[in-house]
C-alpha cells in the first residue's frame, strides 16, 4: 500500500482524532534557548508535555488558558464547545518576564519552549471540588492540586526533546497505533485502560468487548502512579505473559498509556476515553470505579458521568462493565448480569488475600489469575 492510499484507509476507517485532526507540537530545537527563562515541570505535567506533543490530547496544542480552564472545572467542556474533562495546565509561582519560556525536566533538562499566552489565577478548592469531587486533601489528586505554584502559565508548546520512554517497545504515539490498526484493517477499535495487573476478571472483560469489534488496544498507564499501585515494569511483564499466552495476536495490540494518574475517577474515566479517541479507538471500556481512589466515589459514578454528554457527543462510544468472577456453577467467567449463582459458586479473592498469597509465594487459583502472571508477581514481590 502506498503511503498515500494508506493516509485515505486511514480517514475512511478509524474514528477521527477529538476535534477533527491529529495534533503534532514536536519541533526542531532552537539555537539559543541560554537567553530564555526556564520554568521547571513536575513529572506530571512532563506527562502531559508529552501528550500534547504526540497528540494524545488532541485538540489541545498547549496548556490551557483560562477559558478552556474555567469551563472544562464548569461544564467539562473546552471554550469551543468540544467535550473535555480535566484542566491540562501548568503551574507557576510568577508569571514569566518574556514572552517565550523554556520548559525543563525536574532534572534542568530542556524540552519545549512555551509561547506564553496568558497567566491567571485559579481556585485550588474549586478545581477540587469539581474535577475530584472533593476538598479532602488525603486525596493524592487532591493534594497534589494543593502543593501546586498559585498561578496557571498557558501557552502553546513546541517540544524538541521528548522523554525517553520507559518502555520504548510499548512507545506508540497516537499516529502509530492509528497506523497499525489501519495496516490490520481493524475499524473498531476497543481501548482498555489500566493501571493493575490484569487477572482473569480484566481479561473476561477485555474479550468480551473485543467479540464485537475488530481489535483491541491493551493501553495500560506507565506515567506516574501512587508508590502502593504495582510498579510498572512488573505490570509490563505480565501484560506480556498474557498476551503471549491468552491473546490472539492478530487482534490485540498492546502499548503504553505515558499519562500520570490524577486519581480524579469519573472526570478521569471521561478523559481517558478522549484521550484514546486519538489514538483511534471507537469504544472503551469502563469498569466499576474506574481511575478511584479510597472510598471517594461510587462503585458506578465513572460509568453514569457518560449520562453528562449528549449521545455521540463524545464520539467514543464507553462500553460498561459489571465485576467480573469464576462462577463454579455457570463453569465460566461470569458477571452478575450473566450468572444467577450466590457468592459460594465464585471464585472471590480480596486484594488483599491476593497480595498476601503472591508475597508468601502461592498462586492464586487458576480460576483468579493465570499461572504465568501470578508467577511474575511473586518474583517481583521477592525482589
Ligand atoms: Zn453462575
Amino acid at each position: 500500500m502506498t503511503e498515500e492510499t494508506l493516509q485515505q484507509t486511514v480517514t475512511k476507517s478509524l474514528i477521527e482524532p477529538h476535534g477533527g485532526s491529529l495534533v503534532d507540537r514536536t519541533g526542531e530545537r532552537p539555537e539559543d534557548l541560554d537567553s530564555l527563562e526556564t520554568v521547571t515541570l513536575t513529572s506530571r505535567e512532563v506527562s502531559d508535555l508529552d501528550m500534547l506533543a504526540s497528540g494524545a490530547l488532541s485538540p489541545l496544542e498547549g496548556f490551557m488558558g483560562k477559558e478552556d480552564y474555567e469551563r472544562v472545572v464548569e461544564e467539562m467542556h473546552l471554550a469551543n464547545g468540544l467535550p473535555w474533562a480535566l484542566p491540562v495546565c501548568l503551574a507557576v509561582e510568577k508569571a514569566p518576564e518574556g514572552d517565550r519560556v523554556v520548559l525543563a525536566d525536574e532534572d534542568g533538562r530542556p524540552l519545549a519552549l512555551l509561547d506564553v499566552e496568558e497567566v491567571y489565577e485559579y481556585d485550588k478548592e474549586r478545581e477540587a471540588e469539581n474535577c475530584f469531587r472533593t476538598s479532602d486533601d488525603a486525596h493524592p489528586g487532591v493534594a497534589r492540586l494543593y502543593a501546586q505554584q498559585p498561578l496557571y502559565l498557558a501557552g502553546r508548546v513546541t517540544v524538541f526533546d521528548r522523554p525517553a520512554p520507559a518502555y520504548p517497545e510499548l512507545a506508540l504515539d497516537p499516529a502509530d497505533t492509528r497506523r497499525i490498526f489501519a495496516e490490520r484493517g481493524w475499524k473498531r477499535v476497543v481501548g482498555f485502560q489500566t493501571r493493575n495487573p490484569i487477572h482473569r476478571a480484566h481479561e473476561y472483560l477485555t474479550k468480551v468487548a473485543l467479540e464485537t469489534v475488530d481489535g483491541l488496544l491493551i493501553h495500560p498507564l506507565v506515567g506516574e502512579t501512587k508508590s502502593d499501585d504495582v510498579p510498572a515494569a512488573a505490570r509490563v511483564e505480565c501484560y506480556r505473559v498474557l498476551v503471549d499466552g491468552y491473546y490472539p495476536h492478530d487482534h490485540v495490540l498492546v502499548s503504553a498509556f505515558p499519562a500520570a494518574m490524577r486519581y480524579a475517577g469519573p472526570r478521569e474515566a471521561v478523559w481517558h476515553a478522549i484521550c484514546r479517541k486519538n489514538y483511534g479507538c471507537s469504544h472503551f471500556i469502563v469498569g466499576r470505579d474506574h481511575a478511584g481512589v479510597g472510598d471517594y466515589y461510587g462503585t458506578y459514578d465513572a460509568q453514569l458521568i457518560f449520562d453528562e454528554f449528549e449521545p455521540h457527543e463524545l464520539g467514543i462510544e464507553p462500553m460498561f462493565f459489571e465485576h467480573a468472577f469464576f462462577c463454579r456453577a455457570c463453569g465460566s467467567m461470569a458477571t452478575p448480569k450473566s450468572c444467577p449463582h450466590g457468592g459460594d459458586d465464585h471464585v472471590f479473592l480480596s486484594g488483599t488475600k491476593v497480595r498476601e498469597l503472591l508475597a508468601e509465594g502461592q498462586l492464586p487459583p487458576v480460576e483468579f489469575s493465570r499461572p504465568e502472571v501470578a508467577e511474575v508477581l511473586i518474583e517481583a514481590y521477592r525482589s
